[in-house]
């Protein structure tokens, strides 16, 4: 009778040990804790700030046309001959002689080449120089900028990141509470798209009409 209690202790030690196993790793529902993770992931989530939130400068609603570059001859015949001379051999028009140079009205210049979207008039500024003159571009990656020593000092020409047009050149007098920055431009380089009070989707039709 003694002999045997040992015996039955160790049938049901090894059952226990086997349920146990089964029960920790074979019969848990898989994936069981997954669900959790993920709703507090969700609300994580739900809890940030929206993406649309960039300040008021925000470039999505500015469309630029699309662009297929012309040939020279091309760009002779759609363009008066101060506009091929100042993009194309980078001349400068005169003071005060020029389209845009005492403009006040809101809206958008753009490169009369490709029509790229440039300065805002929100950052046009009365320079007294009898240029077009701006402290800051939409954003940096619509102008490109290179020295020019065609003057007996050197200069940072401005052109046109898409089309290479040259539009004027930048110096560091301007004004300090902004940036700092002049960009003195060429009229003869801009297209000005003005502000419409009408419907956004009758002002976005207007960008594609450029100069053919
Ligand atoms: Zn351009």
């Amino acid at each position: 009778m003694n002999q045997t209690i040992p015996e039955v202790y160790g049938k049901w030690s090894f059952v226990a040990v086997i349920a146990t196993v089964f029960a920790v790793a074979g019969l848990r529902p898989a994936g069981s804790q997954d669900p959790v993770v993920d709703d507090a992931a969700a609300q994580q989530v739900t809890g940030e700030a929206l993406p649309d939130q960039q300040g008021e400068n925000a470039e999505d609603e500015i469309e630029d046309p699309p662009y297929t570059p012309k040939t020279v001859s091309q760009l002779q015949k759609s363009l008066s001959a101060i506009q091929f001379k100042v993009t194309q051999n980078e001349e400068t028009e005169p003071a005060f002689r020029n389209k845009y140079w005492d403009n006040k009205k809101d809206g958008l210049y753009r490169c009369i080449i490709c029509g790229q979207a440039l300065f805002k008039s929100e950052t046009k500024f009365k320079s007294g120089t009898g240029w077009p003159s701006f402290y800051d571009p939409i954003s940096a990656d619509r102008i490109g900028v290179k020295l020019d020593f065609k003057l007996i000092y050197p200069r940072q020409e401005v052109h046109c990141s898409r089309c290479k047009a040259h539009l004027g050149h930048v110096f560091g007098d301007g004004p300090k509470d902004k940036t700092g920055k002049r960009y003195c431009l060429n009229s003869a380089a801009l297209r000005f798209e003005e502000t419409s009070d009408e419907p956004k989707s009758k002002s976005k039709a207007k960008t594609s009409a450029a100069k053919e």
